[in-house]
C-alpha cells in the first residue's frame, strides 16, 4: 500500500471553515411585532436583514451568512435559538425595531444577555459601528437584557433595536432605503470588527 511518505504526496490541507453568522429578522407571519400607522416592525426587520444579505453577497466574504427567515413567516423564538445552536453559528444578531408608549422616545440600542462575555464584545462592536453610522440619532447604549434568543443561544449573541416605530420621525426614517442601508452597513461593520477582535 502506498503511503504519503512513499509517494511523496501530502494530504491536501482543507480550507478552514468560514465562521458563520446567523442574522435573525425579528417577528414575522402572524406576529407583526410593533405596528404604528400601518407600518409593521416585522417588515422593517426583514428589509434590513435582506439588505445586509445583499451587501454581504456583494463583497463581504470572511463569514458565511444565514438568515432565520427570508420572507414574512412566523418563526418561534425557541426555534430561532435552536437554529443558531444546530447550525453551530459563531455569532447571532437579532434585528428589531423598538416601541414605547411615550411617542417622544427615540434612538438605537444594542442588547446582550447579562453576564455573557462574548455577547458583550459583540455588542461593543455593533454599538460602535452604529454610533459611527448614525451620528444624528440618539444613542441609547448597550443594555443587558434577558431576551429569550439571547439567553438560549450558545454563541456570542446580540439584539439590535434599530430605532423607535412609535416615534413619528424615526418611523418615517426607518422606511427609507437610505436608513435600511445605513443600518445594514453598520451591522456588517460591527460583525467584521468582532471577527477581527476574536482572532
Ligand atoms: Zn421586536
Amino acid at each position: 500500500m502506498p503511503n504519503d511518505r512513499a509517494t511523496g504526496l501530502k494530504p491536501v490541507a482543507q480550507p478552514a471553515a468560514l465562521p458563520v453568522a446567523l442574522i435573525d429578522p425579528g417577528h414575522g407571519g402572524h406576529d407583526p411585532g410593533a405596528v404604528y400607522d400601518g407600518v409593521r416592525e416585522a417588515d422593517l426587520n426583514l428589509a434590513i436583514a435582506l439588505r445586509l444579505k445583499s451587501i454581504w453577497a456583494a463583497g463581504f466574504k470572511p463569514m458565511a451568512l444565514y438568515l432565520t427567515r427570508e420572507e414574512d413567516r412566523f418563526v418561534a423564538l425557541t426555534h430561532r435559538a435552536e437554529m443558531a445552536n444546530e447550525l453551530g453559528a459563531d455569532l447571532f444578531v437579532s434585528i428589531h425595531c423598538d416601541a414605547s408608549p411615550r411617542p417622544e422616545v427615540s434612538g438605537f440600542s444594542v442588547h446582550h444577555a447579562p453576564g455573557a462575555e462574548g455577547g458583550e464584545i459583540l455588542a461593543r462592536c455593533l454599538h460602535g459601528a452604529l454610533v459611527r453610522a448614525l451620528p444624528g440619532r440618539r444613542d441609547r447604549g448597550i443594555i443587558p437584557s434577558s431576551f429569550l434568543v439571547l439567553k438560549r443561544t450558545a454563541m456570542p449573541a446580540c439584539l439590535v433595536e434599530c430605532e423607535f416605530l412609535s416615534h413619528a420621525e424615526s418611523r418615517a426614517w426607518l422606511q427609507t432605503p437610505e436608513a435600511q442601508n445605513l443600518l445594514a452597513q453598520a451591522v456588517r461593520q460591527g460583525l467584521e470588527e468582532f471577527l477581527h477582535a476574536a482572532v
